[in-house]
């Protein structure tokens, strides 16, 4: 990370503890980092997690890539620097979230590995949980909800992620979850399985 450009600045601790608000909600803040292309489910995925979470009366968040894009990230684009100041920023707002309590629900395609370290750097051991939605790119074309694959295809959309630009698929992740075949319930349910074996939800 670039050095910080402010010299008379100082960081101001809490009076409270994250173990005092977390013993407040009654659970653990962390990250689940949803990694993977362009139509292999992040989102869908996050959003149905979220949704069985809320019916839990679990404190729980959704940081979707697009959405961000229109406000906090609204200056940056698709170039290999753009990508890394994406994932940095939103890798920050999500270590805030998850020190807030929540359990974080990610929607990137955070297509970089040293991107998605720097994001879990960030956290506690332990709270970052990284699931890579393996949805192979020939599904995610097929899928092509948004008819991105169709454009980038036709040379219409430049640095499209599989098509012409790279993605590191994740080589140590948490959590594989499989959609190729599976119900959207199925794949949320992958999430919430990890959650429970690991103490973040009953
Ligand atoms: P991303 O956020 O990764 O770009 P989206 O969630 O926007 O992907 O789109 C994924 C598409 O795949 C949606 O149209 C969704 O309905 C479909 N889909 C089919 N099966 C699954 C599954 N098991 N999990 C998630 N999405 C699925």
């Amino acid at each position: 990370m670039a050095e910080t450009k402010s010299q008379n600045i100082h960081f101001h601790g809490a009076n409270v503890t994250r173990d005092e608000r977390e013993a407040i909600l009654g659970q653990r803040g962390c990250v689940v980092w949803l990694t993977g292309f362009s139509a292999s489910g992040k989102s869908t995925i996050a959003r149905r997690v979220e949704q069985l979470l809320l019916e839990q009366d679990v404190y729980t968040y959704v940081l979707d890539g697009d959405n961000l894009r229109f406000k906090l990230n609204k200056d940056l684009g698709f170039s290999a620097t753009d990508r890394a100041e994406n994932i940095r920023r939103v890798g920050c707002v999500a270590e805030l979230f998850a020190d807030s309590g929540a359990i974080v629900l990610t929607a990137f395609i955070s297509p970089y590995r040293a991107d998605r370290d720097a994001a879990r750097a960030l956290l506690p051991a332990g709270r970052f949980i990284e699931a890579f939605v393996a949805t192979s790119l020939e599904a995610c074309e097929a899928r092509d909800p948004k008819g991105l694959y169709k454009k980038a295809r036709a040379g219409e959309i430049k640095e499209f992620t599989g098509i012409s630009d790279p993605y590191e698929a994740p080589e140590a992740a948490e959590l594989i979850v499989n959609t190729e075949g599976k119900t959207v319930d199925e794949s949320a349910e992958q999430v919430l399985a990890h959650l429970r074996a690991h103490g973040f939800i009953k």
